[in-house]
């Protein structure tokens, strides 16, 4: 097979909020393209993306689907994301693989949560962006939402192509512009829309275009076309019903004509680590360059075990080949597989802007960067702004000795899912999944009973609290252990102080003349991460703390690496006690969609939980509200929603920062804690 070139290459992340119609519009695609023979559904489970047996069961993806398009000799890997809020981060880390994102708008619900979230994100990240509107089949007022997208996202927002009249098909404004009636508009009018903006970003255009009353050729525009994609200059807009079929040859024009290739996007964010520094690193996508490729998803399959799927940004990948996987680790390709949904086939060797997998590499992790040369041992790709997972929920085995396969079936879903953290409380002896929501976290449950036959036993979600402290204080510590023969001491004296908020953690050594000679000072940081892990009055971690090693004493035989551990421990716990520590709790900031009839039931609930109202929108008779409230606040929100608007409010959460909590939640924890027993 010959290589492909990245200007035949198209990588598309369509996103938008659930039931927009992403999975229906990729099959349509797909048959509209012959690349399959007949379109699956998503009732009857069949379709080429959602083929994971809980997202049959849900009606709904939960994972990134990769799919691809061979038409016109042009290559498009169009990747199905998940639109439910809660698997927002398995969307955002499928859009480090694209070049651009269309979101997919339900001409029916209008702009959903998931449309704003995914626009603005888009433009934080330098996506070129694209909006789709499905489902014009409906009875969705198309002419209404048009404007209503204008005014949220900005006048760029400019149709490519138009509903006919009849609303049977599309009308082409841009590469050929005949005066056809259309639903709403005029083609004449929206393309000249199209073109002034486009032609703002080129003098000379503009000078031939307004000046000279030129008319330009989709040639001509192309180039300006692209650089306003890259700058947000423009968001073309197009019609589309996945379920008749109108509009599907127009999208693939565009995405074959107008979408950028590999060459044309934004280049991503690569950056290099130097000790604490980190420099850009600039990409070239070149077939002949070493080879630099980012692995966007992993999935573990029974069968097949770990697939590492990743986007080439330089380079050749070729079986046979060794690669690295970030800093040390060596693996050689074996089989370089190309995928369609569930399927794949084996491919040769591929080139920039392609995505291909590889599997049984079990140390291929998710946003790993691989590469062929030492010199980019420190890579890595700049994190999308996702989430953190913050709902936690409490789970145990329920059959004894199946411990170690919880531990090996969490460990494996934690691999593929990068909003899935798992924490286990030493000090609590409790598992803790964290996930972004309740649905994320039943769908994480449900795979570990039916992927992994656990059969477990969940608590009430727990809340991500965490310590820290609010002064300054000095610690002290001397372990000194005679056990018959060799004794064990060291002694520690160090100080601890408050950081702001969200520093995490700074170590900082003060040690001069050697009073705790330096191949110990690991192991008084040792001891120290030690505490931090497990707290010191309530169990959770530690954070926003610099600790600062001064001084201590040692013996010449008697100290050694555990002893200094130990020490190095209780001198920080000494001085988290005397610092006055506090309990914080993490506050989100949520956005919550609802009749404006419940706007009153929804703000007092919302002051009774101490949240604050930042504002609210109303748009036609629906209500936007945007809160900040401690996420304890929102345990059973949905439920609470449901029953104050009839069923019809949804939300988001978003991490917003940590507070402290109030006086009597904080006893409440502390009371409830039980340290465990100290073995030093
Ligand atoms: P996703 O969650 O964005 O992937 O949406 P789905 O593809 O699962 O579609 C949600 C529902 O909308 C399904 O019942 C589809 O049959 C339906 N649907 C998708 N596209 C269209 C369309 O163009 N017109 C109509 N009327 N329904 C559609």
């Amino acid at each position: 097979m010959t290589l492909r070139k990245p200007e035949q290459i198209r990588n598309l992340a369509l996103v938008g909020h659930a039931g927009a119609g992403k999975t229906t519009l990729t099959e349509a695609l797909l048959l509209h393209a012959g690349e399959i023979n007949q379109a699956g559904t998503i009732e009857r489970g069949s379709t080429v993306s959602d083929f994971d047996p809980l997202e049959k069961e849900q009606q709904h993806s939960l994972d990134t689907a990769i799919c691809q398009i061979n038409h016109n000799q042009i290559h498009i890997n169009l990747l199905d994301t998940p639109g439910y809020p809660d698997f927002a981060g398995r969307t955002i880390s499928s859009l480090a693989a694209v070049d651009a994102m269309a979101v997919v708008i339900n001409a029916q619900s209008g702009i959903e949560s998931m449309t704003e979230k995914m626009l603005n994100g888009g433009a934080e990240s330098d996506l070129c962006r694209m909006i789709i509107i499905n489902k014009i089949d409906s009875d969705g007022n198309l002419e209404e939402l048009l404007a209503d997208i204008q005014q949220r996202f900005g006048a760029e927002c400019l149709p490519l192509n138009l509903p006919s009249a009849d609303g049977e098909s599309v009308v082409d404004c841009f590469f050929q512009h005949g005066d056809v009636a259309t639903a709403f508009s005029s083609v004449e009018e929206a393309h000249t829309a199209m073109v002034d903006q486009v032609v703002e970003v080129d003098e000379e255009l503009m000078q031939l275009y307004l000046e000279q009353g030129q008319e330009l050729s989709p040639e001509q525009l192309h180039e300006p076309f692209e650089q306003c994609l890259r700058e947000g200059h423009l968001i073309p807009v197009c019609f589309v019903s996945a379920r008749t079929g109108a509009g599907l040859a127009e999208l693939l024009k565009v995405f074959e004509r107008l979408m950028p290739n590999p060459l044309e996007g934004n280049p991503p964010h690569f950056l290099r680590r130097d000790g604490d520094k980190t420099t850009p690193v600039a990409i070239t996508p070149d077939p002949k360059e070493h080879v630099i490729a980012h692995v966007f998803k992993v999935t573990v399959d029974p069968f097949v075990g770990v697939m590492g799927i990743f986007r080439i940004w330089q380079g050749t990948v070729t079986v046979g080949q060794s690669l690295y996987i970030g800093e040390s680790r060596q693996f050689k390709i074996s089989h370089l597989l190309s995928l369609q949904g569930k399927k794949y086939t084996e491919i040769h060797s591929a080139g920039p802007g392609n995505i291909c997998a590889v599997t049984k590499v079990d140390e291929i992790h998710y946003d790993a960067v691989l590469h062929d040369s030492h010199d980019e041992d420190h890579l890595f790709l700049e994190p999308m702004p996702s989430p953190p997972p913050m709902h936690g929920i409490a789970i145990q085995t329920t059959r004894r000795g199946d411990e170690q396969k919880l531990s090996t079936a969490l460990h494996k879903l934690a691999m593929e899912d990068p909003s899935l953290k798992v924490e286990f409380r030493a000090s609590l002896n409790e598992t803790v999944l964290y996930g972004s929501g309740d649905l994320h976290l039943r769908i994480v449950l449900e795979k570990m009973r039916q992927q992994y036959q656990l059969e477990l036993e969940t608590q009430p979600p727990s809340i991500a609290y965490r310590e820290t402290i609010s002064k300054p204080a000095d610690g002290h510590y001397r372990h000194k252990k005679q056990t018959g023969g060799a004794g064990q001491f060291g002694e520690v004296m160090l100080k601890v102080e408050p950081l702001e908020r969200g520093q995490g953690f700074e170590f900082v050594n003060k040690v001069v003349g050697g009073s705790i000679p330096t191949q110990f000072i690991p192991a008084v940081e040792k001891g120290i991460r030690q505490v931090l892990d497990e707290g010191v009055i309530a169990g959770y971690p530690l954070q926003d703390i610099r600790v600062i090693v001064q001084d201590g004493k040692h013996h010449s035989v008697d100290s050694k690496e555990i002893a200094f551990v130990t020490a190095g421990k209780k001198a920080f716990q000494d001085a988290i006690t005397k610092a006055k520590p506090i309990v914080l709790e993490p506050v989100v900031s949520t956005v919550i969609n609802a009749p404006d009839s419940s706007i009153g039931d929804i703000t007092g609930d919302l002051s009774s939980r101490h949240g604050m109202i930042n504002g609210t929108q109303v748009l036609g008779n629906k209500v936007e509200i945007s809160a900040q409230v401690p996420l304890s606040g929102l345990e059973g929100y949905q439920s609470r929603l449901n029953a104050m608007t009839g069923g019809e409010g949804n939300y988001t959460v978003e991490f917003s920062h940590y507070e402290r909590v109030p006086d009597n939640i904080q006893q409440e924890l502390v009371r409830g804690y039980k340290p465990r027993a100290d073995d030093s």
